[in-house]
């Protein structure tokens, strides 16, 4: 089913504005000559161009923040975290209309960036308790007369690098605990859909945040280098594909920075025979096809334990015809199910896989290739696909697909379907659905994943918990917010101390004491 739009435009490259920097405190007019498209994925339309960095423009952001640091990591405890509680409000006062900027660049349903904003407000509520998480601690009289204790310190400037796919929620990962640490964040984010980062840092600034403790600098690969390489950035924080995530967390670490490095997903459900199958293709629907299937927890494989994969079937097929794909932004204040695929190189890209899938034998139950949206030809939507008797071996089932393609692939046993996931090089996210809790316990023990669901799909820890998957996804052991994140982002010194008692010290004024 469709949802025509017709208020659908395209806009000439001349007529288009071309997307800033945020340095010292300002928008910054691009310099570099460089930028690249920004498409309203909706329409296929070119929106606007985005600044692409030279290294000028780079050295510049990164001295501003170093200046930034130095104001910021004197501020006391309490300015600090009154300028987070204003941030938190301002964002939560003005959230929609920032959820309407991530629609209009990323193609997701404004509920849905709904959605992403509020699980990164949970990371700035988490960040506002920060006097409590960076305190230190203190051992009295750790031998006679000694007290040992220790202090957390900010890094000083820190780069952070986000996907597309989670405009707002990925930067809020990092960002208010590097800033409520005490550090200056340069954040480059995804050129595809920059102009929610510039929101970000209007907002940082009404809330009271000196300039420089929070810049945006836009760009690509020239930008990412140029953070990899500088001697005054101390971390990365990077979220994206494996083969990035991979060259960030060895570029980063061979010059000496710290390195939080997340990559790439296939994330698995395992559906057990005792399994409610209606719950389950609810869940698979919403996991598998939600921002057009755009989302490193996604859901992109159904390992159905038999007998249950032809009744799955059918009632996820039920579900897909009953979804409504369109305009992100809704039409008419009716919003869609799903929206668009960021690029039409992507959109292409996601079809290169069914086709492969097709070529491997498998069978396109729900086929999405070719999907058009009337009053919207040029956007770049892509139908929600279902596969069936998908080979393993197969590299539509082996790669991310990271698209609207559900597949189902069908196991024998509960030991097959963990063997199949554990075999896997990716270990982001998975699920078990079943009413057995001693099967989902035994699940949670052996399965090589980092976050796993238990009748719960899309199993995103809340903000004072970690976020961060296994093997090819996250590099090194650095995860995302909640207590790894203060670690992260604070370096501490232990202090041993000896202060002499008056009363066995040998000299005349005894500190003033009355012996
Ligand atoms: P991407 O790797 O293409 O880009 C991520 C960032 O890296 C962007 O800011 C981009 O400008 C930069 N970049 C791209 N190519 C580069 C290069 N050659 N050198 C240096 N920097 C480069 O990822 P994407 O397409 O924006 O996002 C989708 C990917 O992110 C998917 O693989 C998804 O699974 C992953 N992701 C993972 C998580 C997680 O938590 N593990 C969360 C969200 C997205």
């Amino acid at each position: 089913m469709t949802i025509t739009d017709t208020s659908a435009t395209s806009t000439t490259d001349s007529a288009v504005p071309v997307i800033a920097h945020w340095i010292d405190g300002a928008e910054r007019p691009s310099t570099s000559g460089r930028t690249a498209p920004v498409f309203n994925p909706a329409t296929g339309a070119v929106q606007a161009h985005v600044a692409l960095a030279d290294q000028a423009e780079i050295d510049a952001a990164i001295a501003s923040a170093d200046a930034g640091f130095r104001v910021w990591s004197g501020y006391s405890i309490a300015k600090r975290q009154s300028v987070l509680f204003a941030f938190r409000e301002i964002l939560n006062a003005r959230k929609l209309e920032l959820a309407e900027i991530i629609t209009a660049e990323h193609g997701k349903v404004v509920s849905d960036a709904m959605g992403e904003i509020l699980r990164g407000q949970e990371v700035v509520e988490l960040a506002t308790g920060f006097p409590h998480l960076i305190k230190g601690a203190f051992s009295e009289n750790a031998s006679s007369g000694i007290d040992v204790y220790s202090l957390k310190q900010p890094l000083g400037v820190v780069g952070v690098i986000s996907p597309f796919n989670f405009p707002v929620m990925v930067p809020l990962w990092f960002v208010p605990i590097a800033i409520a640490a005490g550090n200056a964040v340069v954040l480059k984010p995804s050129e595809k859909d920059p102009s929610a980062a510039l929101w970000l840092a209007r907002v940082w600034k009404e809330a009271g945040l000196p300039d420089g403790v929070f810049t945006v600098l836009q760009g690509d690969k020239a930008a990412v280098d140029g953070l990899l390489n500088s001697r005054v950035v101390q971390s990365i924080s990077f979220v994206g594909s494996t083969p990035i995530a991979q060259y960030i967390y060895e570029t980063a670490s061979k010059n000496g920075k710290r390195v939080q490095a997340l990559g790439g997903a296939k994330n698995h459900m395992l559906v057990l025979p005792d399994a409610d199958l209606d719950l389950v293709a609810d869940q698979a629907v919403n996991a598998g096809f939600g921002a057009a299937g755009e989302r490193c927890m996604a859901i992109s494989v159904v390992l159905a334990v038999e007998p249950v994969a032809d009744d799955l079937i059918a009632k996820i097929t039920e579900r897909i015809a009953a979804l409504k794909i369109g305009n992100g932004a809704g039409v008419d204040g009716v919003e869609p199910d799903m929206g668009p695929l960021i690029t039409d190189v992507h959109r292409d890209k996601v079809s290169s896989y069914v086709d492969i899938a097709e070529a491997d034998g498998a069978t396109i139950v729900v086929d999405g290739r070719g999907f058009t949206v009337d009053g919207h030809e040029d956007g770049f939507f892509f139908g929600p696909t279902l596969i069936d008797g998908l080979p393993t071996t197969s590299r539509a089932y082996t790669e991310e697909i990271f698209g609207p393609v559900l597949s189902v692939v069908r196991v024998d046993s509960y030991d097959e379907g963990l063997a199949l996931i554990n075999s896997g090089e990716f270990g982001n996210g998975t699920a078990i659905f079943t009413n057995d809790g001693g099967a989902a316990r035994r699940f949670q023990n052996e399965v090589q994943v980092g976050m796993i669901g238990i009748n719960v799909p899309i199993p995103v820890p809340v903000a004072y918990h970690s976020f961060g998957g296994w093997k090819k996804s996250l590099f090194g052991d650095a995860k995302a917010y909640g207590v790894h994140g203060f670690d992260f982002f604070t370096r501490e010194k232990a202090i041993t101390s000896r202060w002499i008692d008056p009363a066995t010290r040998n000299d005349s004024t005894h500190g003033g004491i009355n012996l």
